[in-house]
């Protein structure tokens, strides 16, 4: 059976506001962080049928229905979900793909799912690097820009060591395969074949997904002759830089409450921002 791309159900999810959508078929009234409304699957006179748009799901405490926008339509329309997926492409203005073959999309699933899980153990690696004699002139640089331990640790950044086969040695001992660390993007080939570790003697930012899953990195050179100063993960299947805005995850649930949302140029401008408000009560 032909499906979507993983990409586009992705990009979809996102653009499909859940509230949006369950009002046009729920009358729905906010109730702190999310809406309650009368379940539309089961008849009842108290409200139990819950949305919460930073989650992106819905869920009913009386008939346990439950799901995200694609379920939502998929239950009220009684469609399939590649019906679903073609009435909220329209609505919400995508263009929908031409569908993959099942084994393609299988195997762009599959390989996906090891691409993410390369960069999660590649952050944890990067952090851990940070805390090690090594990273000295690394956390000192990170506390002249006045960054504070707590920041550290929210923004998840991290040291990539000068060796040039420390996260390959650390990602092989995993049992990742070779193919798949190149397209990771943070292990190159050089034209002499032997494969380096993209990422040297650098400050590493994690680049996320809104759901706060690292999908890159970026990362800022040590030494005043090192170039380029920023060195950035170049495109893969799970990272497209157009489509990638740097603090989404931490930062949605403020920007969806205060309704605005203020753009700075560079990781660790964000990193003050994101830093002084926090430390304001709110
Ligand atoms: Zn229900």
């Amino acid at each position: 059976m032909p499906l979507f791309p993983q990409s586009f159900i992705d990009d979809l999810r996102l653009q499909a506001n859940i509230v949006q959508v369950v009002q046009e078929y729920v009358p729905l009234k906010r109730s702190g962080r999310t809406y309650k409304g009368l379940c539309p699957f089961h008849s009842e006179k108290t409200p139990s049928f819950h949305v919460d748009p930073d989650k992106g799901f819905f869920h009913c405490f009386g008939c346990n229905a439950g799901g995200d926008v694609f379920k939502f339509l998929e239950l009220h329309e009684r469609v399939g979900f590649q019906d679903a997926v073609r009435m909220l492409a329209q609505k919400f203005g995508l263009t929908v793909p031409e569908p993959v073959e099942g084994d393609a999309a299988r195997q762009d699933a599959g390989l996906r799912e090891a691409l993410l899980k390369i960069h999660e153990v590649a952050a944890a690696y990067f952090r851990e690097q940070l805390e090690l004699p090594a990273a000295a002139r690394a956390r000192q640089q990170l506390r002249e820009r006045g960054v504070t331990p707590q920041t550290i640790e929210q923004l998840g950044i991290g040291y990539a060591p000068a060796s040039r086969e420390g996260l390959k040695a650390r990602l092989q001992k995993q049992g990742f395969a070779q193919g798949v660390l190149l397209q990771s993007g943070l292990i190159l080939q050089r034209d002499t074949g032997e494969s380096i570790d993209r990422f040297r003697n650098r400050l590493m930012i994690p680049i996320c997904r809104d759901t706060g899953s690292v999908i890159a990195f970026g990362g800022r050179a040590m030494d005043a002759d090192q170039v380029p100063k920023y060195l950035n993960s170049p495109e893969t299947p799970i990272y497209s830089k157009s489509r990638t805005l740097y603090g989404l995850n931490l930062t949605k649930q403020a920007i969806r409450k205060v309704g605005y949302a203020v753009m700075v140029e560079g990781y660790f401008d964000f990193a003050q921002v994101f830093q002084s408000n926090a430390a304001q009560p709110n």
